[in-house]
């Protein structure tokens, strides 16, 4: 089915979607895959503190990642909660409770990797505005001897 998938970059990547997507799941910088995102808890870093890679840039794409909370703590929290108090495993009041607190805990807990996979899925769809795939522009600091 995908045999006749068009190449639409004729330039090769440094940093591939598959490269984007592996390090991206695991919280790390979509470029370098280094651990530099987070400047907090709930605040990504204005760049990548390994590599200095702009996030500020698309940082209108990444407020994305409430309403995907939204969506995970329905599908994670709310309906397993539902399940429950149907197979008369939680009272009502208890599935409730558990849900309203649950839920909060859970968008709570994951946010620094919503924030992270934001990046990921911006720079899966644009991998070509990765710093390390403009190879004809000398990384941001680096001190090149020539
Ligand atoms: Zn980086």
């Amino acid at each position: 089915m995908l045999k006749g998938r068009a190449v639409e970059n004729p330039k090769q990547l440094n940093v591939t979607r598959a490269d984007v997507l592996f390090r991206g799941v695991r919280g790390c910088c979509p470029n370098c895959g280094q651990r530099g995102l987070m400047a907090s808890w709930f605040h990504l870093n204005q760049r990548c503190k390994a590599c200095g890679m702009d996030l500020a840039k698309s940082h209108g794409f990444y407020s994305g990642t409430t309403s995907i909370g939204y969506v995970a703590s329905i599908i994670f929290v709310i309906i397993p909660i539902c399940f429950l108090v149907v197979g008369e495993v939680l009272s009502v009041r208890a599935g409730v409770l558990l849900g309203i607190g649950g839920s909060f805990g859970f968008i709570v807990l994951i946010y620094p990797l919503m924030l992270c996979w934001m990046v990921m899925a911006y720079h899966f769809v644009l991998p070509e505005e990765l710093p390390a795939n403009q190879a004809d522009l000398p990384p941001e600091g680096s001190d090149r001897g020539a």
